[in-house]
């Protein structure tokens, strides 16, 4: 199976800087299991069959008086086809809940969108020895209620936030022995085997060596979104 390498821009760029990325990257991607997740504001300026488009979030409501939400239906009317969910930072500054994030998982799989569901413990909870705890619970409440053909379309990314924009990474070894237990408990939970990516602080430099870890299906990248000379990079390591 193809790697997926999804990135998340965040709250970054402007329209200029939008313009000037697009034409960096334009006719070089040429592979649908890159996603790009630009903001939303400018989603439709990324349109493009050379790769797949994603949000950073999404509605759990339908279409609607919703002010400043943006709806499954219309991410995919621009041709969308995936969402990042339960992203730390809206976990943390948006303060969504494992309810809130169960209802987006649910709307998005059932609007026929492939959901990027991100878990991952904060360095307190590592410290104190608690990550399998955090994440079975994450995997648990984040999946509740869901049949079972609809799981298919759900991709795990593996995010401990202490390695979020920090430069600071677990050891492969210690990636590989999470991402089992990931998968372990999705199975066990849900009896559904999870593709599971990586995420934190992934970079042009380091994709090599996480790339040799062999229960990685990919990756979910945010800092190095931002520059297209290393997007390019990063591509072309994981499709060696
Ligand atoms: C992220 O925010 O999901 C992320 C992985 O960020 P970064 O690559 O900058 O650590």
């Amino acid at each position: 199976m193809k790697k997926i390498i999804a990135f998340n821009f965040k709250m970054n760029f402007n329209y200029n800087e939008v313009r000037d990325y697009i034409s960096n990257i334009k006719g070089k991607l040429n592979n649908k299991n890159i996603v790009l997740c630009p903001p939303t504001i400018f989603l439709p300026y990324f349109i493009s069959d050379e790769y797949s488009l994603g949000a950073q979030t999404i509605s759990e409501y339908d279409n609607g008086a919703h002010t400043g939400e943006t709806s499954c239906s219309q991410l995919k009317s621009i041709g969308g086809s995936y969402t990042i969910i339960g992203h730390s930072e809206r976990r943390q500054t948006q303060e969504e809940d494992d309810l809130l994030i169960n209802a987006k998982v649910k709307k998005a799989l059932e609007s026929g969108l492939k959901v990027i569901l991100c878990i991952g413990e904060t360095k307190e909870e590592y410290d104190m020895l608690r990550t399998s705890k955090v994440l079975k619970r994450e995997i648990s409440n984040g999946l509740k209620n869901i049949s079972t053909n609809l799981l298919e379309n759900v991709i795990i990314a593996y995010e401990p936030i202490w390695s979020i924009g920090t430069g600071i990474i677990p050891s492969n070894d210690e990636i590989s022995k999470t991402i089992d237990f990931i998968i372990d408990t999705t199975f066990s939970t849900y009896k559904f085997r999870p593709i599971v990516l990586y995420g934190g602080s992934v970079n042009e430099k380091n994709i090599e060596q996480l790339n040799q870890i062999e229960n990685v299906s990919g990756f979910l990248i945010g800092g190095a979104s931002l520059d297209s000379s290393k997007v390019l990079k990063i591509k072309e390591v994981v499709e060696k």
